[in-house]
């Protein structure tokens, strides 16, 4: 483990900004930019990737505190197991004129996991495998609105709720989406409420009864339902036959074997997994109950890169090892560890940290003004100690108490130094480069 790197990313500094001379957006992903991390200074590219390490381009090697592939990498990167199974699948033929077998053992699965689901269908990313399970939803009840609350991904259905008012989709977890490109007939099908607002869910439904197809939501992200809200969602939705879809893209395979709505004792009509199900093969799957399901024969939805075939064997090996090993139980702990770890932290130094959500999908917020001035100063300071830190904490099996440990004692220092910051009113200019950027934005250089 490498430790006070006092990091040199110029390569990865450079690699950047040829990309944006070449790729709309720097990258394919918002929450891959540098920008929000560490402008001018995060390392932007890999070279390698093991276990909880990370190496850039230049050659530095950090521990990853951080996203873990945006959440993708639950077991940690290039895991022994998954990378077996896929490079078995690699020497076997990864594509055929004939179907992979290991897609129906994988469907099996999700249904044993999930037994109020009986049918399943598959894609490759969790924004396309959400316009996969709105389509189903619109084709079963013949209705084209939906209701939404959260974030669902890239594509039109989404999207669409910022053509009638610009802000819809803001306190949306990603704020300030454009809906350019967008068709604008699209204006009036997608009606945002916010979580907890059962009121919210009852205006939309009292508005658009008869049209409405689909309720989507995440069951739960970093607010607990309130009692009774997710029954009373549960409820309307039965009452005026529109299809429950829980988005599981994030919350999926990390407190439990499968979605979080287990644990809350909720099931919807269909539900949507990506991200931790496969740890960073790209695959995604849509359950749901076997009448709802059917309708997706009733429409149009195929592809060929849907039916290649590592990303059915590595969601097979992930989710066997999940439960093998007992992983949600493990991130469970690391996550409070970290948080407990925060907060002790963030007291000896004398700062305001707010630390709260699923341990598995940790996070924490400076309670001072200037907090994206001090998140960014953390994350520059917490690089030139090894690490690749953030207000988010991602764990994954990889990580063990040891390595939160040792990130702890980082943590402190670091704290420690934007006390002292704050308390000299400088910490704007200790900061080497820009402040980080939040949501989505146009890049312009
Ligand atoms: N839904 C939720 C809840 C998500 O968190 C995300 C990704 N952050 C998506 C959908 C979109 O998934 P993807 O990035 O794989 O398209």
């Amino acid at each position: 483990m490498s430790t006070n790197v006092k990091a040199t990313t110029s390569k990865g500094q450079a690699l950047y900004r040829r990309a944006k001379q070449i790729i709309p957006g720097g990258t394919q992903l918002v929450s891959k930019r540098p920008e929000l991390y560490l402008p001018d200074q995060w390392p932007s590219y890999y070279q390698q990737a093991r276990g909880v390490e990370v190496t850039d381009i230049d050659g530095n090697t950090y521990v990853d505190m951080s996203m873990m592939a945006i959440g993708a990498c639950v077991l940690g990167y290039a895991d022994p197991d998954v990378d077996g199974a896929v490079k078995a699948a690699i020497d076997a033929g990864s594509a055929s004129t004939l179907n992979s077998p290991e897609e129906v053992e994988l469907a099996e699965l999700m249904c044993e996991l999930h037994p109020w689901a009986g049918m399943v269908r598959f894609a490759r990313s969790g924004g396309e495998a959400m316009m996969v399970a709105v389509r189903i939803a619109r084709a079963f009840t013949g209705r084209d609105k939906v209701a939404f609350s959260g974030y669902h991904g890239w594509t039109d259905w989404y999207l669409a709720a910022n053509l009638g008012d610009e802000t819809a989709l803001d306190g949306q977890l990603m704020p300030g989406l454009d809906p350019a490109g967008v068709p604008r007939g699209l204006k009036g099908t997608a009606f945002p409420f916010h979580y907890n607002r059962l009121d919210q869910v009852k205006a939309i439904v009292d508005a658009h009864r008869g049209e409405l197809g689909a309720i989507v939501m995440e069951p739960l992200r970093s607010e607990q339902p309130n009692p009774g809200f997710l029954e009373g969602v549960r409820d309307l939705a039965t009452e005026i036959g529109a299809v429950l879809i829980f988005d599981e893209v994030t919350t999926g395979f990390r407190m439990t074997d499968g979605g979080i709505h287990k644990m809350l004792g909720v099931n919807p009509d269909m539900a949507v997994f990506a991200k931790a199900m496969a740890n960073g093969y790209p695959m995604a799957a849509i359950i749901g109950r076997g009448p709802v399901m059917e309708a997706a024969q009733s429409t149009f939805i195929s592809s060929t890169n849907w039916t290649e075939r590592t990303g059915a064997v590595a969601a097979l090996a992930t989710i066997k090892k999940c439960r093998r090993e007992r992983v949600a139980e493990h991130l469970i702990r690391i996550g409070e560890q970290t948080m407990a770890g925060w907060k002790k932290a963030a007291e000896a130094a004398g700062l305001t940290v707010h630390a709260d959500g699923l341990p598995s999908l940790a996070h924490f917020a400076f309670g001072h003004a200037d907090e994206p001035v001090l998140t960014t100063l953390f994350t520059q300071d917490m690089l030139e100690r090894g690490y690749l830190a953030y207000s988010q904490f991602k764990p994954s099996f990889a990580h063990q108490p040891s390595h939160v440990e040792a990130y702890l004692k980082a943590v402190e220092s670091s704290f420690s130094m934007i006390a002292a910051a704050l308390k000299a009113g400088d910490a704007a200019s200790r900061l080497n480069g820009p402040v980080a950027r939040r949501g989505f934005y146009r890049l312009t250089s």
